[in-house]
This record gives C-alpha cells, structure tokens and sequence, in this order.
C-alpha cells in the first residue's frame, strides 16, 4: 500500500535500519518458539530507544513551526524526556522537560543525561503536570519564544508515523531472510505505554500486510473514564493514516493489549521484572530495562511457560531500550 511518507518533513536522528536478531540462547532455554529481537534499544542518539524514531517526524514538525523550543512532559526516568533532549538539542531547540517528583540529592539515569544534554527541567505532582505544561507554554511565549508541545511519550499521530516507517523497516528486512522467517513473525511483543509504539505499529502492518499477533504488554494503569486505551491508540492511527495517505484504517479491535503484568503500577519493579533483566543479561548479553522491555519480556517468558506460543511459532521481541534507567533502579534490581 502506497503512503506519502516520503513527502513529510523528517529530521534524521536514528540509525535504521535497527538490527535484526536471533536469540538463540534464550530460545534454547525456553524450550518453545523461535525468539528473535527487532534492536531499538540501538536507535543511537544519545543512547537510543523507541522515541528516537518518533522525534524524526515530531522535531520536524517543530521546526516547520518555527518553533524556538520544545516542551515535554514524563517521569523523571523518562526515555522519552532524555532522547526529546538529545533531539531538540541537535535540532538547535530549547529544551523543557516537566517531570513528575523532585530533583533528587544525586541525579542518574535518565534524569543526569537530561541535565548534561542541557534541558531545564520543571518538577511537579502528576496533578499539577496539565496545568504546569499550559502556565510554562504562556511563560514562554510572554518571552518570546515559540514553543512547541510534545505529548507525554511523543503519542499522537505525528510520532506514531516513526513506527509506520519503523513496520515497513522490518518487513523489508525479513523479505531478505532465506528461511521461515521470510514469511515474518506469528507474534510480535512490546512494551506499551502511551500507545504511540503500538498505533504506528499496527497501522504499519496494514500497510505492509502483515497478519500476525501483536501483543502490547502495558507497563500503566490507563487512568479514568473515556475512550478504552485501545480505542484511543485506533484514534491516534487513524488520524495518521490521514496524514500519511494511507487508506488503511484500525479498530480498537485490531489492539490488543495485555494487562497481565502492570503489578503493583508504572516502574515499580518486581521479581518478574528482575528475573527477565538478569535472564537476558546472562544468556545473551542483552539489557533490557526495569519500566519498558523488562516488563514486556517478562511478560513474554510468562506468555511462552503458559504455552501462548507453540514450538515453531517465530515470535518478534521488539526491543523499545531503556537500559539508561538501569542505573537508576539500581537497588530495586537486587544485584
Ligand atoms: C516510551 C517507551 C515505551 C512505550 O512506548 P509508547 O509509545 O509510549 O507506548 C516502551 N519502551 C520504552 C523503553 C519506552 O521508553
């Protein structure tokens, strides 16, 4: 299916294609599918992740406002906010982060890179964070900037474009495998939060025609009343189908997401989540991290004990990164 995706404005950051990989020895172990990983941890830009691939089209969006600066909001381990830093800051942008906590005695992880990529950072409640985003917005415009918003995880249509080009990415490199891998997963498995990652990726397998399962592992409770969270990730692609020129649209029917290993809530580790970090830390050299992919390959192991997948079905790890955060956990890893 034909998009005009070529035709949008995009500000490269990433190195694509991501690696494509066979885990060879956690498959062995598991004793069930075949396990390969799709390597976003390994986007680059400043340490890389899912929403490097979002920025590309969002900063370019900014730029073509003529925006003087971003503003973004998260968690003070946020991915988003760290790799929204390195982004803006190559783009020659201001960088505002609103994050939800206090500044901590000694900053790590995800929030030291933050600082050292030179964002202003604004603490505040998760209560105050609409509020805060809007007042800091006025703040700068009264100064004479231009700022420019970027939702909470980079999820609306515009960033969620970065995963139809990410699915277009993969089908292509799995056409050049010469064995069943040819004919693509039966299953892909991700993390999911904020929902751009699985709108872009299930639109993109429209595009493509891929027919498989995909699974998003939410890592947070949805908050409140409203559309279903899947009915909002149909909205956000749908609506970059539009942008695209795609004629493609989604359902909430076409999400499926699993809310089997949200534990105790957003980043609060448990032993699921240390098991399957030192699990793939040993068996293949792989890091994956406490909030994201370590939630969803913990969800995955379970998933394959439970016999969800068969022996000989080929299921895609889609590798979203996060290990900065690795450093910041690191008394919840039990290391
Ligand atoms: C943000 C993030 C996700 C989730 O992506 P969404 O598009 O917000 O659903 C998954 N993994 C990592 C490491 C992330 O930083």
């Amino acid at each position: 299916m034909k998009t005009k995706i070529n035709e949008l404005a995009r500000v490269r950051f990433a190195d694509l294609p991501t690696a494509v990989e066979p885990l060879v020895e956690l498959s062995g172990a598991l004793k069930g599918p075949d396990i390969w990983v799709k390597r976003d941890d390994q986007t680059g830009l400043a340490m890389g992740g899912n929403k490097t691939r979002k920025l590309e089209f969002l900063i370019a969006e900014a730029m073509r406002q003529g925006a003087t600066c971003v503003i973004t909001a998260g968690a003070a381990q946020s991915n988003h906010c760290r790799q929204t830093a390195a982004a803006a800051t190559k783009a020659g942008l201001g960088c505002h982060l609103v994050l939800v906590g206090s500044k901590p005695e000694k900053s790590n992880g995800n929030l030291l890179l933050d600082e050292l990529l030179g964002a202003t950072v604004h603490w505040c409640t998760r209560e105050e964070r609409p509020s805060l985003m809007v007042s800091l917005e006025e703040e700068l415009k009264a100064k004479g900037e231009k700022p420019y918003v970027i939702p909470v995880g980079g999820s609306n249509e515009v960033g969620a474009i970065g995963y139809v080009v990410a699915m277009q990415e993969l089908w292509g490199q799995l056409a050049g495998m010469n064995d069943d891998w040819a004919d693509g997963p039966t299953h892909i498995v991700f993390a999911t939060g904020s929902g751009g990652t699985q709108a872009g990726l299930v639109l993109g397998a429209k595009i493509v025609g891929y027919e498989g399962e995909m699974i998003g592992v939410n890592v947070s409770k949805g908050g409140g009343d409203g559309p279903s969270f899947e009915e909002q990730m149909s909205e956000i692609a749908n609506r970059c189908a539009e942008m695209i020129g795609a004629e493609a649209r989604t359902t909430a029917d076409d999400f499926e997401v699993n809310q089997d290993y949200l534990g105790e809530g957003y980043g609060i580790v448990t032993d699921a989540e240390r098991e399957s970090i030192s699990l793939l830390a040993r068996l293949e050299g792989l890091l994956v991290c406490p909030v994201y992919s370590g939630r969803a390959m913990a969800g995955l192991l379970d998933m394959a004990r439970k016999g969800r997948f068969k022996k000989g079905d080929r299921v895609l790890f889609w590798h979203t990164g996060g290990s900065p955060a690795l450093f910041a956990y690191r008394d919840d890893l039990g290391v």
